[in-house]
C-alpha cells in the first residue's frame, strides 16, 4: 500500500486496526509459554493466515507478530541471537497477509526488564536491545512502528529513542492504565494525561492505550489522554477481563457486547480503534461496518 500512515489519518476520520493475536496463536496450536515469534520463520503461513482474517475483516492497519521480539524477551527462549531475523520475518508474514490492502505496523512490546532505579537494567543497555528489534522491523520494510502495552513511561522513552536511532517512520505509542482514585494511571503511577503529554513531546504520531481493562473504562482513559495531547488517540481494549480455565485465560466479552460502547469512545476522542487480548476478527468486522456507516 502506498498510503503512509499520515496520509491515511488525513483522509479518514477513523481508522480500524486489528484484534488479539495471542489467543489466535494458541488456537492455532502454539503451546502456552513457547515463543510465538519463532513461528514468523517456522510457520510463516499460519501467522499470515491469522493476520489475513483481520485484513479481510477490514483493518486499515495490522501489527506484526513481534510483540515479544525484543532481545530480553527472546532470551527467555534462548533466541536473543535471532532478534533481527525473527522481526524481519514478522514483517514478511504481515506483508503477505496485507497484500497491499492495509498498512503494516512493526510491533514492539515491553521488554520484561525493569529499568533503574526500580530494577537493574540501564537505559542505554535496553536502548541497544530495542534498537536491534527496530532494525529487524525496519529492514523488513514496515510502514510505521507501534510501541504498545507499555507500563513504564521510561521504557517508552527508551524504546522510542531506539526506534528513532534506526528509522524516521511514524511511531504510535500505547500504554496500559488502571483506575487509581479519580484518575487512570500506569502501574508506576504516571497519569494518562501526563503520559499522553509525554508521548506528544517525544514526537509520537498517535497516542494510545491498550489492554488491561475493558471497553467501558477506555472512555474516561481517552478523555483523560485528550487533556494532555492533541495527537490522534488510539483505543484498543480487551474483550473483558480474563477468566482462568485450567491454564488458559478466556476472554468472554463478545464483539456484539463491545460495540454499544464504541460511539462513546469515539465521542471521547478516539480516532484509531481496534482490540487487544481476546478480541477477534468478528469485532474488527463490526467496527469496520460501524465506521463505514458513521462516515
Ligand atoms: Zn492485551
Amino acid at each position: 500500500m502506498n498510503h503512509s500512515f499520515f496520509q491515511l489519518l488525513e483522509t479518514r476520520p477513523l481508522l480500524v486496526g486489528d484484534g488479539g493475536m495471542g489467543t489466535m496463536l494458541l488456537q492455532a496450536g502454539l503451546e502456552q509459554g513457547s515463543c510465538g515469534e519463532l513461528w514468523n520463520v517456522e510457520r510463516l503461513e499460519t501467522i499470515a493466515e491469522i493476520q489475513r482474517c483481520y485484513v479481510d475483516a477490514g483493518s486499515d492497519f495490522i501489527l506484526t507478530n513481534t510483540f515479544g521480539g525484543s532481545p530480553p524477551t527472546l532470551a527467555k527462549h534462548g533466541l536473543a541471537g535471532r532478534t533481527e531475523e525473527l522481526n524481519e520475518a514478522g514483517v514478511k508474514a504481515a506483508r503477505a497477509a496485507a497484500d497491499g490492502r492495509c498498512l503494516v505496523l512493526g510491533d514492539i512490546g515491553p521488554s520484561g526488564e525493569i529499568l533503574e532505579p526500580y530494577g537493574d537494567k540501564t537505559f542505554d543497555d535496553l536502548r541497544e536491545d530495542f534498537k536491534r528489534q527496530a532494525a529487524g522491523l525496519a529492514s523488513g520494510g514496515v510502514d510505521a512502528f507501534i510501541i504498545e502495552t507499555m507500563m513504564d513511561i521510561n521504557e517508552v522513552r527508551c524504546a522510542f529513542t531506539a526506534v528513532r536511532d534506526v528509522s524516521d517512520l511514524p511511531i504510535i505509542i500505547s500504554m496500559c492504565f488502571k483506575a487509581a482514585g479519580d484518575r487512570y494511571r500506569t502501574m508506576f503511577g504516571t497519569s494518562a494525561t501526563d503520559a499522553a503529554r509525554e508521548m506528544e513531546s517525544l514526537g509520537a504520531a498517535a497516542a494510545g492505550s491498550n489492554c488491561m481493562v475493558e471497553i467501558e473504562e477506555f472512555i474516561p482513559i481517552v478523555r483523560q489522554m485528550r487533556e494532555g495531547t492533541s495527537l490522534p488517540i488510539m483505543a484498543q481494549p480487551n474483550a473483558g477481563q480474563p477468566r482462568l480455565e485450567g491454564d488458559k485465560a478466556v476472554y468472554a466479552t463478545t464483539a456484539e457486547a463491545m460495540m454499544p460502547h464504541v460511539p462513546a469512545l469515539v465521542e471521547a476522542g478516539a480516532r484509531l480503534l481496534g482490540g487487544c487480548c481476546g478480541t477477534t476478527p468478528d469485532y474488527i468486522r463490526l467496527l469496520r461496518q460501524w465506521v463505514d456507516k458513521s462516515k
